[in-house]
């Protein structure tokens, strides 16, 4: 089957042609600036990127874009529309409702809408894609796959806050993580690549990234998760915060003079490492370059990072009362090899020494402790848009 896999974002959206029975890659690439002016960026495999400016009022003339790209005559994937079996659609909020994927139809489309007041910049972004789809290439099935739904098996210990009852009740105020696609596909490859049996394992996945969460894998099902009811909880990330003392909002706001709205968007846009040292970067090689020149703050960004993921590992280590295996995954956790051994130095408590060699090597599934470790800790590269497009083929077929 072919298989394209859609990523819609409020002004952006990233979409990938695979093979399913090869599980390559046909074509590749994003929209950008949709509502703004317009931006096409399109990759055949084993082709240099075009790159198309125009007009792009709506999500429409994106996925329309697209559609002409991968159909064009001289440099598409496909020969016509009629060779693509399916779509595939990565969700951010399925809330309670969805513990899996599931095949798209009105009544699926009227509960991703009524998400949305978890995921308001998400969850409507989302549905425009799946919509405009569906009119675009009618008779086709649409699947959606929700970042929370991998997360849905914790029990209420791990997803309750301490907080009145019936915010739960009433307006669903619980944990319900994020990255699950990610977390469920790096659990199960961790799993087949160690030759461990997924039913009898405790995985604890790092997916560190612009974006960082942090999972605990309980004979392949989610335990705990350290992002929560939105995205900013658990580590610091990025530029989000992460956990914080709720305190903080009231005060923050109150000594500089801004609105909940302006201080939620500092937490989210202007914390994290961006924030912690003094606005240089976001991004982990900046930091590290920082912090080697002898930029304070960018070692104090480095060092709270990586203080952070050695504590709530720890916390997955009790939470699932043991460890057998901990993957490293996404932007930081597959390529940023100096925070990888800031972090497993940590570690030695849980008997895991770090194969210094292995571990500079990048790409690919790879074991960096060494072999006499009671744990064993990997680099697993993360494929999300794969991990769509399997669950759309096992929905479609
Ligand atoms: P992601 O959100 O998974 O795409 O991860 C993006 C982040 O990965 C970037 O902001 C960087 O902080 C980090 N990153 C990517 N490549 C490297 C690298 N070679 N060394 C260190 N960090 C990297």
């Amino acid at each position: 089957m072919k298989v394209l896999v859609i990523n819609c974002g409020s002004s952006s959206l990233k979409y990938q042609l695979i093979d399913s029975d090869t599980e390559a890659v046909l074509a590749k690439g994003l929209c950008e600036r949709i509502g703004i002016d317009g931006r096409l960026v399109y990759q055949k495999d084993g082709c240099d990127k075009e790159i198309t400016e125009a007009p792009m009022p709506t999500h429409k003339e994106a996925i329309q874009m697209v559609l002409d790209a991968l159909t064009n005559e001289k440099t598409g994937a496909v020969a016509s529309l009629k060779e693509i079996d399916a779509v595939g659609h990565r969700v951010v909020h399925g809330g309670e409702k969805f513990a899996s994927s599931v095949l798209i139809n009105d009544e699926v489309l009227k509960a991703i809408e009524e998400c949305s007041d978890l995921a308001p910049l998400h969850n409507p972004a989302n549905l425009i894609g799946i919509n405009v789809c569906a009119e675009l290439m009618p008779g086709l099935p649409n699947v959606a796959v929700f970042d929370t739904a991998f997360h849905q098996t914790m029990p209420e210990k791990a997803y309750m806050y301490g907080l009145p009852y019936e915010y739960y009740e009433e307006d669903k105020v619980r944990r319900y993580g994020f990255h699950g696609t990610s977390h469920s596909f790096v659990s199960k490859e961790i799993a087949e690549f160690l030759g461990m049996d997924i039913n009898n394992s405790k995985i604890i996945v790092c997916h560190l990234g612009n974006g960082a969460s942090i999972s605990a894998v309980n004979n392949g099902k989610c335990v705990d998760t350290s992002m929560g009811l939105t995205p900013l909880a658990g580590l610091v990330m990025g530029t989000r915060c992460g956990d914080i003392d709720p305190a903080i909002i009231e005060f923050v706001a109150n000594k500089r003079g801004m609105t909940l709205a302006e201080t939620m968007a500092v937490m989210n846009k202007k914390s994290g490492v961006f924030g912690l040292s003094g606005g240089l970067s976001s991004d982990f090689r900046d930091l590290e370059e920082g912090a080697n020149a002898g930029n304070k703050k960018a070692q104090i960004a480095l060092d709270v990072f990586c203080y952070n993921v050695v504590k709530t590992v720890g916390a997955y280590v009790a939470a699932l009362n043991g460890v057998d295996a901990i993957a490293f995954t996404a932007g930081i956790g597959e390529n940023a090899a100096t925070v990888r051994e800031k972090i497993v130095e940590n570690l030695g408590y849980l008997g895991i020494t770090l194969d210094a060699e292995k571990n500079k090597l990048r790409g690919e599934n790879m074991k960096i402790s060494t072999e006499d470790s009671k744990v064993a800790v990997c680099v697993i590269p993360t494929n999300e848009e794969l991990a769509i497009c399997r669950e759309t083929v096992a929905l479609a077929k």
